[in-house]
């Protein structure tokens, strides 16, 4: 017989109210109590204004930086390790010590640190000419001080002939113990060396003696011998969303170096590698694409709310990451993200698996497909190395991948294409003086499709006609992605050799190649000679705000405290920048010389000069009309001015709820009524299922009867013109 008493016994009762769980729970209830009554006062205002407020998050955050939330913390990541099977010992990129990215050849390198799990910290270190200079550093971010302190000896012996670094001074990105609970440990063990822990000015850092706010440069350390600020610069940049005085850590060279960077990135849990952060306090809005769908032109946008903040999050580091925008000269692979977790495999993973509306794979281009595979197949590659070889780190990665493999970029690029269709709209339509055409044929309009042009017939097999589809054995085990764009090259090869093609010839078809791989296989265009649907108005409304308006702070208290624009309750009054606008579709690869990236520019000036006009007459200021263009406008003049939809003007605070709030603009004044052009629902879906790479395995080789779907087609009752298709046959 077992003893009723034993541990043993309690352990296993199924009852919930056994003795020993009551004792647990008594005991949580009064630390609960203990904490309350410390900072009871604070806790009481907070809790009773937190309806005022969008956040919803009081109570965490109250609790959060708290010992018994650094507890609970560790206890989670405790169990996510466990449940892993992993060890504090045995992180994911055990070789980090090894690696060091150079910054400035021979003076400034930067080192990873990897701490539990899967976090990342980085040290920034600065090399003394003088061989008895001291080595200073900087930290980013330090969770678990043991493993920094330890990694900083071995990377001194591996890389500077065990010279001792000094650290100088902590940066954090956020108060998350993942990112801080190390800030004082590191303070003991550095106590003669480290002056500045640093942090965002709204955010409880532990031990933070140095805040900072939105656009600051930072102290860098320096001695006589030893001058980093010589050579780099920092700057904080604030990104609300994962908590709300997050911030982001901008590094630029200050000198001409040959290491072929522009900028690193430190974006602590904003950005990741192929994947953004949670929004932990961010406004709480849960499905907001979906009802994004339901919107229409009049709604008003809530650009703080979760997912969107991030986004603002997104573009506001493609507006910062350089100071000054030299178009052609800086490009995309020159930006290095360095983010705070190593996430990249798992989120790459759930790309595959969680078919979310940024990850909608009919809508992306071989490219994208290509480069998030490739990417997973690495990552997962190097997380797998075997065990006496150690793991490699995946996460630095250019901001040229991360355009493709990370989902809260591709939004952004997908709402910058939507803005620039709507922007060649209204040039067309409406605007008061045309932009010159530089090349025939606007940005993604009638674009043919380019793989089109140079695929050679293939006389031998049965060809197909539009109505009758003759396939055969090779087209159906035809494998599309390894060979689709393998044949066209294998093409110009043989052509080259038969020396049927000139070399300026074959260069080009090659480029042609390299377009057809960015190209959409579905493509979507508004039906011609109508305008953007409500719904559309409402989308390009959102594009327009998110890539061009500067993050907003979560509290009027935070705006001021991180120096940050105020949240904007009336959308309207949302500030577009069309400097920002610009740097960050230009980061977006949007506005490139092949799309005519000089020509959309143009028309964006013309825009921006003509909504300066009119705000100017809004405003009675005749003198400035037409005299000066402002680099922000506000986006209640581009609704009116691009879409002709009037701005509602602000309900009062005290109005009748039922009083529909009236229109600001008459809208016979717009150019809309005279042009004669009708709102339409939804656009055109480009496919063309004789041409289209992927289903030529279904539809057979090709098409004699081409002319058949060129010319007049009737679509939705609305007629337009196929734009003709070039096809060479060299046979
Ligand atoms: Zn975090
Ligand atoms: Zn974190
Ligand atoms: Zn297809």
């Amino acid at each position: 017989m077992t003893n009723p008493f034993s541990l043993r016994e309690w352990r296993h009762n199924p009852c919930l109210m056994s003795p020993l769980t009551l004792t647990g729970f008594i005991l949580l209830c009064l630390l609960w109590l203990f904490t309350m009554i410390l900072k009871f006062p604070t806790f009481l205002l907070g809790l009773f204004l937190q309806p005022l407020t969008n956040r919803m998050g009081f109570i965490v955050e109250f609790l959060y930086p708290l010992s018994i939330g650094r507890w609970v913390h560790f206890y989670i990541m405790r169990l996510a390790m466990r449940a892993r099977r992993l060890d504090k010992s045995h992180g994911y990129h055990s070789r980090a010590i090894e690696q060091r990215l150079a910054v400035v050849e021979q003076r400034i390198y930067v080192h990873a640190l990897p701490q539990f799990m899967d976090n990342l910290g980085y040290l920034i270190v600065s090399v003394p000419t003088a061989a008895s200079g001291n080595i200073l550093a900087v930290v980013i971010d330090c969770g678990d001080a043991e493993a920094v302190t330890r990694q900083i000896y071995f990377i001194s012996e591996r890389h500077y002939r065990k010279r001792r670094i000094q650290v100088v001074s902590i940066l954090s990105t956020h108060k998350h113990h993942d990112h801080t609970a190390g800030n004082r440990a590191l303070q003991n063990q550095f106590k003669d060396t480290l002056k500045h822990i640093m942090g965002g000015a709204v955010e409880k850092v532990p031990c933070c003696n140095y805040t900072l706010v939105n656009g600051q440069i930072i102290p860098l350390p320096a001695d006589d011998s030893n001058d980093m600020n010589a050579f780099i610069e920092i700057e904080a940049v604030a990104t609300p969303g994962h908590t709300r005085g997050s911030l982001a850590y901008v590094l630029r060279p200050k000198v001409p170096t040959s290491s072929s960077m522009s900028a690193l990135l430190f974006t602590g849990d904003t950005v990741f590698s192929g994947g953004s952060g949670v929004p932990f306090e961010a406004d709480i809005d849960t499905n907001q694409e979906t009802k994004a769908n339901k919107m229409t032109a009049d709604s008003l946008l809530r650009t703080s709310a979760a997912g969107y903040a991030m986004e603002r999050c997104f573009a506001e580091l493609l507006h910062r990451c350089v100071s000054h925008l030299q178009m052609p000269r800086e490009t995309a692979d020159r930006i290095i993200v360095l983010p705070g977790h190593e996430y990249t495999t798992d989120l790459l993973a759930r790309q595959w698996s969680q078919p979310n509306d940024a990850c909608r794979w009919k809508l992306f281009s071989p490219a994208v497909f290509f480069e998030v595979a490739s990417h997973f197949y690495v990552g997962n590659h190097r997380r797998n190395l075997p065990s006496n070889n150690g793991n490699l780190l995946i996460a630095p990665s250019p901001l040229s991948r991360e355009v493709l493999i990370n989902p809260g970029l591709r939004s952004l690029l997908r709402r910058g294409v939507l803005v620039l269709n709507h922007l060649n709209q209204w040039h067309n339509h409406f605007a008061v003086r045309k932009v010159p055409e530089a090349v025939t044929g606007a940005f993604g309009v009638n674009a043919s499709p380019s793989h089109l042009r140079h695929r050679r017939s293939r006389a031998s097999n049965p060809q197909s006609t539009e109505k009758q589809w003759n396939i055969n054995g090779n087209d159906l085990s035809r494998p599309v992605f390894t060979t689709v764009y393998a044949t066209d090259l294998e093409a110009l090869m043989h052509d080259l050799e038969k020396n049927r093609v000139t070399g300026p010839v074959a260069a080009a078809r090659l480029e042609q190649m390299v377009l057809a791989l960015q190209q959409p296989n579905v493509g979507r265009r508004p039906i011609p000679s109508s305008l953007p649907s409500s719904n559309a108005v409402y989308k390009g409304l959102l594009g327009f705000a998110l890539l061009g308006s500067a993050p907003n702070a979560l509290s009027l208290s935070d705006s001021v405290a991180m120096k940050l624009p105020a949240p904007v309750k009336h959308s309207d009054a949302l500030l577009v920048s069309k400097s920002r606008l610009i740097a960050v579709l230009y980061w977006l690869g949007l506005l490139n010389e092949e799309n005519e990236g000089q020509r959309t520019i143009r028309i964006l000036e013309q825009l921006w000069w003509e909504c300066s006009k009119y705000e100017s007459l809004l405003k009675y200021d005749l003198e400035e009309a037409g005299t000066q263009v402002r680099d922000t406008i506000q986006l209640g003049t581009l609704k009116w001015l691009v879409y002709g939809v009037p701005t509602l003007r602000p309900a009062g605070l005290f109005c009748m709820p039922c009083k529909r709030p009236e229109p600001m603009q008459d809208v016979r004044d717009h150019p809309i009524v005279q042009c004669g052009l009708k709102r339409e629902q939804g656009e055109l879906v480009r496919h063309d299922m004789y041409s289209c790479p992927l289903c030529i395995g279904a539809t057979g080789q090709l098409i004699q009867n081409f002319e058949q779907i060129n010319g007049s087609m009737r679509i939705n009752s609305v007629s337009f013109e196929v734009a003709p298709l070039e096809v060479s046959r060299e046979d």
